[in-house]
């Protein structure tokens, strides 16, 4: 009884994604929700593919997943990802139903799947990965996640113990992850930034786990992430396996150092978080076997995602559109980091209101008090601008963070404050939330025009 129920629930699956792509829908969840609601085993009674790489952690689940993905798929292999779904167990679904033909029979060679940690409650035990990443954990949404210590627990509990981790060595937190299992750790050594106090508002591991008492750093680079050890035990950061030892932002490579040889990639991303997802992956495709000298060569080809950072040019204007994850405040602080570091004058365009929340005006604004706009004031940055209803609690956040009044743009319409605001400038920095995406796409263009028009024949006017 039960195999035929899967082998519905498989059909329905296949079947709804083929209707819904007629339709021109997104049918990345649904045609796993049906599976799962006619064969609530489903992910447990399909047959995996030979190998199944997962990734998850708080911050760079995504971009690391689709570099993995990616690298396989050069490699030659068929690879079924859940990268433009969702990462909670009817995303993971469709992914399956994909990866097998109509008789349950695996089609692909690997599964490279993003598993949201919360949900690894409902996939991880299922789906059994051979490998799984986990990129680090912090503090998230307080209304989804709690605290890091909830979501440590769920993985150290659900992760089965045949799988083979690969540890971020400068996360604390997450380091500190299943010890029975097999694992490998990466890790950045020390950088010319890096500082022994912590400087960021928020540091959700800074006591020692054994003795309780308060850590010491060798370094520390933001937040919790750095090389601890306990003044009054031995309790002390774990060594990395894959020690990324130098960083050429001229030249625009990584090298990386394990088991005594040095290896030279190219850098995908100047962003530093994003440094962290690149040697991730190239840990995790040395562990599975792969040939480096051909994933240094695809490394070239890698860009990360549009829907996460993009670069463009309006008049004599260059445009950075990135993700700082709203309701997060460490990847949100993660940007305000690496755009308060950038160099020469800027404007930082702000708008970062949950779409979904607002609707209900029911979004809790609390986490912004956790985020580091103090990485704002500088005086090189000329205008911030903050956009969307909530522009207000947004104006209050960087005023107590000291910076300007007369610097701070507050707009209710976001389209129109790419009006009001300043079009003499050289850098603009587009801030915008997973849910804001096709808003600031949208503002992207209008800008494009409107700085096009404010910069002709190369004079303002
Ligand atoms: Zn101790």
């Amino acid at each position: 009884m039960g195999i035929l129920r899967y082998f519905i629930a498989l059909w329905a699956s296949k079947t709804v994604f083929k209707l819904l792509r007629l339709l021109k829908r997104n049918a990345t969840m649904y045609p796993g929700y049906v599976a799962l609601k006619i064969c609530p085993d489903y992910l447990a009674r399909t047959k995996k593919s030979p190998n199944v790489l997962c990734v998850t952690g708080t911050n760079g689940k995504t971009t690391t997943t689709n570099m993995v993905a990616d690298i396989l798929a050069q490699s030659g292999m068929r690879v079924v990802s859940n990268r433009y779904g969702s990462n909670i167990n009817t995303g993971v679904a469709t992914a399956l139903t994909h990866s097998v033909n109509i008789f349950g029979k695996p089609k692909v060679d690997a599964l490279v799947l993003e598993v949201d940690e919360k949900f690894s409650r409902l996939i991880m035990p299922f789906i059994k990965p051979d490998y799984l990443i986990v990129t680090n954990l912090f503090r998230d949404s307080l209304k989804r996640n709690a605290h890091p210590e909830y979501i440590f627990s769920i993985l150290d509990t659900y992760v089965p113990k045949e799988t083979k981790l690969v540890l971020n060595a400068d996360c604390l937190q997450s380091s500190q992850l299943l010890k029975e299992n097999k694992k490998v750790y990466f890790g950045i050594d020390k950088l010319d930034s890096d500082v022994t106090e912590c400087v960021n508002i928020i540091n959700d591991f800074s006591i020692c786990p054994v003795c309780d008492e308060k850590l010491k750093f060798n370094y520390l680079r933001y937040h919790h992430i750095g090389n601890a050890y306990c003044p009054k035990c031995d309790f002390k950061s774990y060594d990395a396996d894959y020690r990324l030892t130098n960083i050429d932002y001229e030249n625009k490579t990584i090298t990386v150092l394990h088991h005594g040889k040095e290896d030279v990639y190219p850098m995908v991303n100047r962003a530093l978080y994003n440094i962290y997802n690149e040697l991730a992956a190239i840990s995790l495709m040395s562990e599975f076997g792969a040939d480096l000298d051909k994933v240094k060569e695809y490394m070239h080809k890698i860009s990360v995602t549009q829907t996460r950072y993009n670069e463009s040019k309006a008049g004599k204007t260059e445009i950075v559109r990135t993700l700082a994850k709203g309701q997060n405040s460490v990847s949100c602080s993660r940007t305000l980091d690496f755009v308060g570091h950038e160099k020469g004058e800027r404007t930082v365009f702000i708008m970062l209101d949950d779409l979904l929340e607002r609707k209900d005006s029911s979004e809790f604004e609390g986490w912004i008090f956790d985020v580091d706009f103090e990485f704002l004031n500088t005086p090189e940055i000329k205008q911030i601008v903050l956009a969307g209803p909530r522009c207000y609690d947004y104006k209050v956040r960087c005023l107590m963070a000291g910076i300007p009044e007369e610097r701070i743009l507050c707009e209710l319409d976001e389209l129109k404050a790419v009006e009001l605001m300043d079009k003499d400038i050289e850098k603009l920095y587009l801030l915008h939330d997973t849910t804001t995406f096709d808003l600031a796409c949208e503002l992207e263009e209008k800008m494009k025009v409107a700085f096009s028009k404010a910069y002709k024949g190369g004079e303002q006017v």
